[in-house]
């Protein structure tokens, strides 16, 4: 990964069916035509399981990517109805996982099970996104950069590194609730999830739209952003990316 590529990565969570393709190709040919720009940056967009193969072989060879939003904890074939392996996922042709995110671990993802999840697609060379932050209280009782550094500490493993990894700092109190860090508070958190692990990319999410990206362009240290609601509709997509840009 290129040190000053930024990321606009999109997680539609449970949203979309084989049309949704409309809103995807409207992303795809504003970052083809986007001359002046897209060098610079990099759009990753992560469907359900449900399209995720028909999405990706479509995507291969066009300007955006497509990734997962979350993989089982085994690999391989096996006896876990329901489930999607690592294996499976980059058979599909889906470049990317993400894993940790808050909605998962408050479904039962403890430490070991994501440690597991990303050791076993680091094996099939997908490329991590590692979300990671705090829930409110933690936050209240200034215990942020705490629960960050074991998230890290305790999930990582010997193989992640800078070139597979990304991690999405994604306060919980900050997800789908239109509120968001200040830029100064931001900043810091880059630097400190940086220190601990260094060399990373480091994106934010939680809340970003067109008008909350403006808040955070003058952070050269965030490399990007994890976008959630925004993701589902073209339009608030794209206006993210110009915003960032203008
Ligand atoms: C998310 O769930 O990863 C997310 C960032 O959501 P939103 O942008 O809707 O806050």
């Amino acid at each position: 990964m290129a040190n000053n590529i930024k990321y606009f990565i999109g997680n539609w969570k449970m949203f979309g069916v084989p049309k949704s393709i409309k809103i995807l190709n409207k992303v795809n040919n504003f970052v083809r035509l986007d001359k002046k720009n897209s060098r610079n940056y990099k759009v990753v967009i992560t469907p359900p399981f449900t399209i995720l193969e028909a999405f990706s072989r479509y995507y291969k060879k066009k300007s955006i990517t497509i990734g997962a939003q979350n993989c089982y904890h085994k690999d391989n074939f096996g006896s876990y109805t329901g489930a999607i392996s690592p294996y499976m996922i980059k058979v599909s042709g889906a470049k990317y996982v993400i894993i940790g995110h808050s909605d998962n671990r408050a479904d039962g993802d403890t430490d070991k099970i994501l440690r597991e999840k990303i050791s076993f697609a680091l094996n099939n060379n997908l490329k991590i996104i590692y979300c990671i932050g705090e829930n409110k209280i933690e936050k209240a009782k200034k215990k942020t950069f705490s629960v960050l550094k074991k998230q890290l500490l305790r999930v990582l493993t010997k193989k992640s590194n800078s070139n597979n990894t990304i991690v999405a700092y994604e306060p919980i109190w900050s997800i789908g609730t239109g509120k968001t860090p200040t830029s100064n508070d931001l900043e810091k958190t880059v630097a400190f999830i940086k220190r601990i692990f260094k060399n990373s990319k480091v994106l934010y999410g939680g809340s970003v739209d067109g008008s909350s990206v403006i808040n955070f362009k003058s952070l050269d240290d965030l490399d990007g952003f994890l976008i959630g609601g925004a993701s589902k509709s073209s339009k608030k997509f794209i206006d993210i990316i110009k915003n960032y840009y203008r």
